[in-house]
Order: structure tokens, then C-alpha cells, then sequence
């Protein structure tokens, strides 16, 4: 059997004008921003007008935990706010933009696949409305600002040993983790070890998509701890007085950029931070307007739900005032069986009880979501190998767990296979039966923040941090920021911090290598294991095949 590929079905789309999918938002054209026919943003004066408006329902998109098989949680958010839209609820999608780097090294677009996409999907795996090109600008100005106050007499005595703010760029690219600025005689400055880090992983992003609108945004970025003084004095962004240049850059960054569905549904799509270093959703500002625009919306976090969901609840919720209704956590048959020992090779063979065994990982997953009490179902996506006997065992496991799991076939055939989630959801946002509540209080210590998570959503045993870590922690305490989450740096392939890990290990521990202030965020980040904050391309990059045909269309992109 050959299918099409998603490029190939996100060019046949039947797109309509964008002014149209925003009037049927209610948005008067004179407040969208068009970027070409079918791209716009909207702008921040209507946003403002919002305010009064009640909020609707929020649906999360969460996962079990990823394997190279794939789960479509983005595939999945697209199909199901396409079902809601069908089965006649106002819907809107909140989505994460692409990052360029990804899209040149490991094929994997970012705007869903098959029949359940967002388009115009060329553009928005590529340079889209510029705003991650604005928040590169914003970044690398505040960097050649802090090497510029240096050159000149450096009157805030910054150690330049310790410096912590890094450049940026949009691309993969290992040559430039670790690199020596300001060589080249007197003229060229101070010579200092530094590096880039990848756009998305920058703080200016994870501010971005945490502003409530362009005051909070420059208060925020003010807050950024950029170096520190001999005495370990914080030095800030407002101290270099970087925080109104940095904002004008991203003032038009900082509106939603709306696009549709292949089914011409509504699609914010808008900011993109790390999921490790940083929370990994769409921006607030892009979830609070859709909020306010229609009766349901569905958005999707990052990596698996003891990432993704737990980040999403504690930090993104928690800051943005968000209580989502519910919760539906995307599992497949084929990373079933991966979690139950089956290698990738072999994943085409029907294996029952592979399934089973790999359900222990889902059932783990549901509870930790059940845990902050958000009522979830789970969504079986389903592939063209899947069989009945493997689909069934699933719906079997879930149902002992005292949930349901439906089979949604959206990717092959849009919202039509997405009927029975829809009124599942609705069945379940409707009953009001959502209590939703973070894991931790504000006021918990910052370390008693991270055994919570290591012990409640991980299962650890406990967490191993080095007195140093502790101390830095205290003393972060003592400067006023414990009140801050903990945003948790860990890999994504295991409950514990070793990728190979699969299933539901328990008797494990958390090791906490470092920790870092992300005081314009607004979250203490907790590394636990290798996290690079500047991929590298793999031997054959998805660059080299990709191009221009005969017929000006790109090809090679997914
Ligand atoms: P995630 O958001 O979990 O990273 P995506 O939704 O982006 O995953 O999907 C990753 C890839 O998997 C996409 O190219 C998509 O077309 C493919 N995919 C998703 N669901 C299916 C399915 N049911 N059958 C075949 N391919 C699928
Ligand atoms: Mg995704």
C-alpha cells in the first residue's frame, strides 16, 4: 500500500483566504496582519479587547513516553480539534513553530501529518512569519550589548569568566557549541569562551511564549541574569539596559500567528521553547486569545506527559492561569511494543503480548495525569500495521485502569476517524468534572520541588544532588526566587534519566548534575543528565535532498 506523503497532501490542500478563517473567529480583517494569503497575525490591540470575553474549554495533548516509532501528538492535535470542529464545536489548535535546525538534520515536520495538518506547512517548517528570526535579533543584541559594555570600561565589573549569556542561532550546528569571541587585537575586545545555543533553547523564547503582552514581556526580559560580578553579584539585562531594544524587536514576534487546517479549521500557531531547558508549549498569549475565541481548544506539549504534561501543568498553566478540562494521552500500538522490548525492525510482526507488556508505560502515564485532576482517555493513534488483537489488548489495559481508549484514524482519513474522541471530550470537559490543581505549592522549597516531581511523576526513589547544587539552590532561595517552579531537564526516551530505560522502572534515582536560574522565564532549570542546548546534524542531513523542482516547489521536506 502507498500513501502520500504529508508534503504531498499539504499541497493539494483547498486553503481558504485567511481573513476569511479569522472572521469566522470573529476577528474584523482590520485586526489580522496578513503575511501573504494565508498566514496572519493578530494583532495585540484586539487581544487587549478580549479581556471580559468568558474562556473555553482547554484540551491537552499529551503522550506516553516517545519512541523512535513515533506517536502524533501533534497529528493528533490537529485531528482532534478537526472532530470537535465537526461534531460542531467552535475549536481552535494551539501549536508549537518549527525550528529550522530540526528540519535540515532529521526529517520530522512540525505541523502534523497525513489527512491531519496544518498549512501552509512548507512555510511554516521554514522562516514563517520571521519570529524566531526576531528572537534571534533580540538575543544576539542583548549579547554584543554585555560584550560592548565590557569593551568600554565594563562599568558594572562583570567577571567575564562568568558571563552566562551565550548567543544564538537558528540552525544545527556543533562547530559553534563551544567558541573563543574577540580575537583579533585590541580593537576586537576581551577574549572570552562562550558558544551558541539553538534559538529555541534561548530564555528569550521561553519568555516569549510565558508573557502575558509587551509590558510583561520587557519586564521579564529586564530580568534576565546575563553575568555575575567578582562577588557573584547578579548582573541583569536591565542593567545593561537591553530590555526596550530587545522588546521592540519582538513586538510583532509577540502576536499569534493564525493559520488553518487542511479542513480550514483555526490554528494558532506560535512560539516554540526547548522541552528540556525550557517548558516546551506554545506561547500563553496564542492559548489565552484562542481561549477567548472559541469554545474549545486543543493544544499539545512536548515530549512525553512526565515531561511535557507535568511542564505544561506546573509552569505553564500555573503562570498563565490556565485550568485545562481535560487530558488526552496519545499512545500507539507500535511504541507500545517498542516499550515492551520489540525492536524497530520488528515492529511490522504482531506481537500481543508485546503490547501488553509495553502498556505498563501508559498506564504510569495516566495516573500522573489523573494526579493533578485533570480527567483524561487515551487516544489510540492508528497506523496502517496495527492490528485488532494489538488494538484491542490496549483498549483492554486502559479499561482496568478505569479509563477509555478510543482508535482515531484521523491521519488517514481527517476528522472523520476522529468522531468518538470528539464526543468523548466533549462528554468529559462537560461534566465539569476537571479539578485541577499543580503538583506543588509555590511557597515549597526548590529542592523539595524537585524530589516531588522525581518521586510523584518518576517514581524515584529520591533525587542525588551534590552539596554544591543544594547551596546554589539555598542561595537562589535567599535572593527571592523560591517561589519559582522547576522546570526539569531530563531525558525523554525513560521515566529515569537513562534513555535505554523503557516501561515502568521503579528503584531508580534522579541525579541533578546542575541547576540554572532562568530568572526571566521564571523557572529554576534542573539538568539531570547530557542536555544540549546546540544539536549537531546527523552524517546524512535531511539538507542534502532537499531542493527546488522543475515545478518551483520544494522537495524533500518531509
Ligand atoms: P509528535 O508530535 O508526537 O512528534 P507528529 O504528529 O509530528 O508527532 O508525527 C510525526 C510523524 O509521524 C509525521 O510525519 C506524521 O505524518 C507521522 N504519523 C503520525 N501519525 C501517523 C499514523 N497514524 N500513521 C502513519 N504516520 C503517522
Ligand atoms: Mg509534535
Amino acid at each position: 500500500m502507498t500513501f502520500k506523503t504529508d508534503i504531498e497532501i499539504a499541497r493539494a490542500a483547498h486553503k481558504k483566504p485567511i481573513l476569511e478563517i479569522g472572521e469566522a473567529l470573529g476577528i474584523p480583517a482590520a485586526d489580522l496582519l496578513p503575511y501573504g494569503h494565508d498566514k496572519a497575525k493578530v494583532s495585540q490591540s484586539f487581544i487587549n479587547g478580549l479581556a471580559d470575553r468568558p474562556d473555553g474549554k482547554l484540551i491537552l495533548v499529551t503522550a506516553i513516553t516517545p519512541t523512535p516509532a513515533g506517536e502524533g501528538k501533534t497529528t493528533t492535535t490537529v485531528g482532534l480539534g478537526d472532530g470537535l470542529n465537526r461534531i460542531g464545536k467552535k475549536t481552535v489548535i494551539c501549536i508549537r513553530e518549527a525550528s529550522l535546525g530540526p528540519n535540515f538534520g532529521m526529517k520530522g515536520g512540525a505541523a502534523g501529518g497525513g489527512h491531519a495538518q496544518v498549512v501552509p506547512m512548507e512555510e511554516m517548517n521554514l522562516h514563517f512569519t520571521g519570529d524566531f528570526h526576531a528572537i534571534t535579533s533580540a538575543h544576539n543584541l542583548l549579547s554584543a550589548m554585555i560584550d560592548n559594555h565590557i569593551y568600554w570600561g565594563n562599568g558594572l565589573e562583570i567577571d567575564e569568566r562568568r558571563v552566562m549569556w551565550r548567543r544564538v542561532m537558528d540552525m544545527n550546528d556543533r562547530a559553534l557549541r563551544d567558541v573563543v569571541t574577540s580575537l583579533g587585537g585590541v580593537s576586537n575586545g576581551f577574549p572570552r569562551q562562550t558558544g551558541f545555543d539553538i534559538t529555541v533553547a534561548s530564555e528569550v523564547m521561553a519568555i516569549l511564549c510565558l508573557a502575558r503582552d509587551l509590558a510583561d514581556l520587557q519586564r521579564r526580559l529586564g530580568n534576565i541574569v546575563i553575568a555575575y560580578t567578582r562577588d557573584r553579584t547578579p548582573i541583569t539585562c536591565r542593567d545593561i539596559k537591553a530590555d526596550g531594544a530587545m522588546t521592540v524587536l519582538l513586538k510583532d514576534a509577540m502576536q499569534p500567528n493564525l493559520v488553518q487546517t487542511l479542513e480550514n479549521n483555526p490554528a494558532f500557531v506560535h512560539g516554540g521553547p526547548f522541552a528540556n531547558i525550557a517548558h516546551g508549549c506554545n506561547s500563553a498569549i496564542a492559548t489565552r486569545t484562542a481561549l477567548k475565541l472559541g469554545d474549545y481548544v486543543v493544544t499539545e506539549a512536548g515530549f512525553g506527559a512526565d515531561l511535557g504534561a507535568e511542564k505544561f501543568f506546573d509552569i505553564k498553566c500555573r503562570k498563565a492561569g490556565l485550568t485545562p478540562a481535560a487530558a488526552v494521552l496519545v499512545a500507539t500500538v507500535r511504541a507500545m511494543k517498542m516499550n515492551g522490548g520489540v525492536a524497530r525492525a520488528d515492529l511490522g510482526v504482531e506481537s500481543v503480548e508485546a503490547v501488553e507488556k509495553g502498556c505498563a508505560n501508559l498506564g504510569r502515564h495516566l495516573e500522573n495525569v489523573k494526579s493533578f485532576g485533570v480527567p483524561v482517555v487515551v487516544a489510540i493513534n492508528h497506523f496502517h500495521s496495527d492490528t485488532e488483537a494489538e488494538l484491542q489488548a490496549i483498549k483492554d489495559f486502559v479499561a482496568t485502569q478505569g479509563a477509555e481508549a478510543i482508535v482515531c484514524t484521523h491521519w488517514a482519513d481527517g476528522s472523520a476517524g476522529m468522531e468518538d474522541l470528539a464526543h468523548k471530550v466533549v462528554a468529559m470537559a462537560e461534566t465539569g468534572v476537571a479539578n485541577f490543581a499543580p503538583l506543588y505549592p509555590d511557597d515549597m522549597s526548590l529542592m523539595d520541588k524537585i524530589e516531588t516531581i522525581a518521586k510523584r511523576i518518576y517514581r524515584a526513589d529520591g533525587v542525588i544532588a551534590d552539596t554544591s547544587v543544594r547551596n546554589q539552590l539555598k542561595t537562589w532561595e535567599a535572593a527571592g526566587y523560591g517561589h519559582l517552579p522547576v522546570c526539569m531537564a531530563k531525558t525523554q526516551y525513560s521515566f529515569t534519566t537513562d534513555p535505554n530505560v523503557r516501561g515502568a522502572p521503579t528503584g531508580h534515582s534522579i541525579p541533578v548534575r546542575e541547576v540554572r536560574l532562568s530568572a526571566g522565564a521564571g523557572f529554576i532549570v534542573a539538568i539531570c543528565g547530557e542536555i544540549m542546548t546546540m544539536p549537531g546534524l546527523p552524517r546524512k542531513p535531511a539538507a542534502e535532498t532537499i531542493g527546488i523542482n522543475a515545478d518551483g516547489f520544494v522537495e524533500g521536506l518531509f
